[in-house]
C-alpha cells in the first residue's frame, strides 16, 4: 500500500510549495523509492486550460493532454515522471464528481453534503490516483493558504485520510514564511505560529516543518517554531532563498530531511545518489557564456506564465555553458529594430488572439532577415508561416485567428475544431507522434524518425498553401503521421531559424534539455562566441 505525504502551504501563497514538494520527491526517489505528485487546486474551475496564464501562471500540458496547473510541470521537470490529468484535483472536478453521482441516483435517499460526500470523493481520488500508479509515495501538495474557505474541504479529507491510513502512513508537511524584519533583522515567527494554529484548529497538526526566509533559519528560532507549534526541533527545516530552484532539494538534503520524513514513515533509510543532480545545479549556476534572449509575447510581465520556456532555457544552457538572461518584449509595443540591438536570439512563444500579433510577426522577420536565432512554438510557428507568406511569397495572408477575412487564410482552424462550441478541454491536446525528416536541423537534434511531443492548439498550417510555402524554400521538417499537419518548419542556409507547433517546452528536464531548445541554445552561443 502506497503512504501519503501532504503538503500544505501558510501564511501566504507563492512561497514555493511547489518546488519544495518536488524537492522532497526527489530526495526520496534518490534512496529508490518510487513516487507521484498530486496537485490540488482549491478553485471552482474543473481544469486550468480555461484560466488566464497572466492571472495564474502557464497551463502546463501533460501526455494524455490534460490541461493542468504549472506545479504538475516542476513534478515532472524533478522526478522525470509523466503524470495525467487525475494528478491535478480542482474543487471543480471533486464537484461535478459528485453532482454526477447524485443525478445517477448513487446517494438515492441521502442528503448530499460536503462531509462525507465531497470529502469522500477528494479521499477516493487520491487514493486511486497512488494504488493505480503503483507508487511507494504519493505526494499530495494542496494549493492555497490554509485558512482560506476554499481549501477547507481538502484538509478535512486529509484529516480523515491520516485516521484511516493511520499515522506512519500519511505525513503532513507545513510550509510556512518566517519574514525578516528589515530594521532589527530579525526572524520573525509569529506568522508561522498562527498558521499551525489555524492548522490544528481543522485537526491537523503537522509532523514537519519547512519555513521559506531569506535567509537560513538560527537555532534559537528553530526552537521557538518546535516551541510554539508543537512539533520536535530536528523536524524544522529552512528553505533560504537560492539563485535557482533546483538548489532547493540540496538545501533540505544537507540538513537531513530525507531521514526525518522516513523515520516518521517508518521506512528504511539510506544514503541517497544525488551526484548527477549536484553537476547539473553547479552547471547552471556556473555557465560562463552570457546570452540576451529577448521573448516577444503577451504576459511577458509575469514570469510564470512561461515557466516551462524558461526552464528549458536552463536545461539546455547547463549543457552549453551559457547563462541566459531574459528580455521581455511586450508584442504589442514592439517598436522597431532598436528593441533587438542588445538581442543574441529570439522566442516567440504560444499564444493566444489577435493582441501582439503583429508585432510578433516584426520579430520573427527580424529574425529572419538578420539571421538571429530564432525558435518559434505554437502561435510563433503559425505566425512565421504567416510571416514568410507575406515577405517571400508576397501574399496578403493572414491566420483566420486574427483576421477571419483573410484573403489567404495561410494558417486556419482545424477541421475537427469547425463545429466545437465549447471552450474548457477541446483543443487539439497532449502528445501526437510526429515524422521528422532525415538530413534536417531537426533530425539532427531529435536523432528519430519518430517523436512524441505535446500540441495545445486549434489552428494549423492551411494544406493549399505547403507546395507554394516549400517551393519558396521553408522546409516542413516535421509532420504529423497523417501527413497533413505541419509540425516543425525550418529555413536552411539561416542559423537558427526553427518553429513547431508543439510546445517542445512541456518536455524538457534537468539533464534532459528539449532538443529544440538545445539547438536554439547553441546556435546562439555560436553566433556569439565562436564555434
Ligand atoms: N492560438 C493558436 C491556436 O489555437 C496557438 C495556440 C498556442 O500557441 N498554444 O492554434
Amino acid at each position: 500500500m502506497p503512504k501519503y505525504i501532504v503538503v500544505t502551504g501558510g501564511v501566504l501563497s507563492g512561497l514555493g510549495k511547489g518546488i519544495v514538494t518536488s524537492s522532497i520527491g526527489l530526495l526520496l526517489k534518490s534512496r529508490g523509492y518510487s513516487i507521484t505528485a498530486i496537485k490540488i487546486d482549491p478553485y471552482l474551475n474543473c481544469d486550468a486550460g480555461t484560466m488566464n496564464p497572466f492571472q495564474h501562471g502557464e497551463v502546463f500540458v501533460l501526455e494524455d493532454g490534460g490541461e493542468v496547473d504549472l506545479d504538475l510541470g516542476n513534478y515532472e521537470r524533478f522526478l522525470d515522471i509523466n503524470l495525467s490529468r487525475d494528478n491535478n484535483i480542482t474543487t471543480g472536478k471533486a464537484y461535478r464528481s459528485v453532482i454526477e453521482r447524485e443525478r445517477r441516483g448513487d446517494y438515492l435517499g441521502k442528503t448530499v453534503q460536503i462531509v462525507p460526500h465531497v470529502t469522500d470523493e477528494i479521499k477516493g481520488w487520491i487514493r486511486e490516483v497512488a494504488v493505480k500508479s503503483g507508487v511507494d509515495i504519493c505526494v499530495v501538495e494542496i494549493g492555497g493558504t490554509v485558512g482560506d474557505i476554499e481549501s477547507m474541504p481538502f484538509l478535512e479529507a486529509v484529516r480523515q485520510l491520516r485516521l484511516e491510513e493511520g499515522k506512519e502512513n500519511v505525513l503532513f508537511i507545513h510550509t510556512t514564511l518566517v519574514p525578516i524584519m528589515k530594521v532589527v533583522g530579525e526572524q520573525k515567527t509569529k506568522p508561522t505560529q498562527h498558521s499551525v494554529k489555524e492548522l490544528r484548529a481543522i485537526g491537523i497538526s503537522p509532523d514537519i516543518i519547512v519555513a521559506r526566509s531569506p535567509r537560513p533559519l538560527n537555532e534559537e528560532v528553530k526552537g521557538k517554531i518546535s516551541l510554539f507549534c508543537n512539533v520536535p526541533v530536528h523536524a524544522v527545516f529552512s528553505s533560504p532563498d537560492v539563485e535557482c530552484i533546483y538548489e532547493v532539494p540540496l538545501v533540505l538534503e544537507k540538513q537531513d530531511i530525507t531521514r526525518c520524513i522516513l523515520n516518521n514513515l517508518a521506512l528504511p533509510y539510506s544514503e541517497g545518489n544525488l551526484e548527477e543532480w549536484v553537476r547539473f545545479v553547479e552547471k547552471t549556476k556556473n555557465g560562463t557564456k552570457p546570452l540576451n534572449i529577448a521573448m516577444v509575447g503577451k504576459y511577458t510581465s509575469l514570469g510564470d506564465s512561461y515557466i516551462s520556456i524558461l526552464e528549458a532555457f536552463r536545461h539546455a544552457a547547463a549543457e552549453l555553458d551559457a547563462k541566459v538572461k531574459v528580455t521581455w518584449i511586450e508584442a504589442e509595443n514592439l517598436k522597431g529594430e532598436e528593441e533587438f540591438r542588445t538581442t543574441d536570439a529570439i522566442l516567440v512563444p504560444g499564444g493566444f488572439g489577435e493582441r501582439g500579433a503583429e508585432g510578433k510577426i516584426r520579430a520573427i522577420e527580424y529574425a529572419r532577415d538578420n539571421g538571429i536565432p530564432f525558435l518559434g512554438i505554437c502561435f510563433g510557428f503559425q505566425l512565421a508561416v504567416v510571416e514568410y507568406g507575406r515577405h517571400v511569397l508576397g501574399l496578403d495572408c493572414n491566420t483566420t485567428e486574427v483576421d477571419e477575412h483573410t484573403p489567404h487564410p495561410i494558417v486556419t482552424i482545424l477541421p475537427e475544431q469547425r463545429e466545437i462550441e465549447q471552450m474548457g478541454g477541446t483543443m487539439r491536446l497532449g502528445a501526437e507522434p510526429v515524422v521528422v525528416k532525415k538530413g534536417t536541423t531537426a533530425y539532427g537534434l531529435y536523432k528519430k524518425e519518430k517523436i512524441l511531443e505535446r500540441h495545445r492548439h486549434r489552428y494549423e498550417v492551411n494544406p493549399e498553401y505547403i507546395d507554394k510555402l516549400e517551393g519558396a524554400g521553408l522546409v516542413f521538417s516535421g509532420i504529423a503521421e497523417d501527413k497533413i499537419r505541419m509540425e516543425i518548419l525550418e529555413l536552411p542556409g539561416h542559423p537558427y531559424f526553427v518553429a513547431s507547433q508543439f510546445h517542445p517546452e512541456f518536455k524538457s528536464h534537468p539533464l534532459k534539455p528539449a532538443p529544440l531548445f538545445y539547438g536554439f541554445i547553441k546556435a546562439a552561443v555560436e553566433k556569439k562566441y565562436g564555434q
